[in-house]
């Protein structure tokens, strides 16, 4: 019997060749725990596209509760924080908590999470935060570097492929204000 795995996803793009390489070996259920997207339209077209994912590659998910207001409380006095610092660690905490509360009461044992497919996030900071949290909820956390076989290059390949959204920027309103800064 497959063990069951609980697979944190940051967006459709980002989950295209995650859930493709684990499908196989795991009982994997998708979770959509995104509330740093802003503004709300956007994070419908990132929902929309992960569960057009899903759907394609046949893996069961579970969209969480959309709560910007709890999230920016959460990065509070970091709002001018650079791309891959503090903030974003708190953002990572964040989203990647409720994936362990849900674990938690749902009995998954092992969770992971998409944050690691793209070079722009800091790896060892995800997998520090996992291993806090697997520490506090008793929940196993799996390190996978997704990024690691051209495992970017291949997940954007899939995800035009099957004419996925593609965003722009990470996905809270400072890395849009980022963007729009830089062009
Ligand atoms: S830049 Fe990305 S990871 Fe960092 S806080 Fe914003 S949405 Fe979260």
């Amino acid at each position: 019997m497959k063990e069951k795995l609980l697979i944190h996803a940051c967006c459709g793009p980002c989950s295209a060749y995650p859930l493709r390489v684990l499908k196989d070996d795991f009982e994997l259920l998708g979770f959509f725990s995104n509330s740093n997207i802003a503004p709300e339209e956007e994070y419908k077209k990132r929902e929309q596209s992960f569960e057009d994912l899903c759907d394609a590659v046949g893996v069961n998910y579970v969209v969480d509760h959309y709560d910007p207001d709890s999230w920016n409380e959460a990065v509070k006095g970091l709002e001018n924080e650079p791309e891959r610092g503090k903030r974003c660690e708190k953002c990572f905490e964040f989203r990647l908590r409720r994936a362990f509360e849900f674990a938690k009461k749902n009995k998954i044992k092992y969770i992971t999470t998409t944050l690691t497919v793209t070079p722009y996030k800091d790896t060892k900071m995800v997998f520090k935060t996992g291993q806090k949290l697997s520490d506090e909820y008793g929940v196993s956390f799996t390190p996978m570097d997704f990024k690691k076989n051209d495992g970017f290059k291949k997940t954007l390949e899939l995800a035009k492929k099957q004419g996925l959204y593609l965003q722009k920027y990470c996905g809270c309103i400072y890395s849009l204000k980022d963007r729009e800064a830089k062009q």
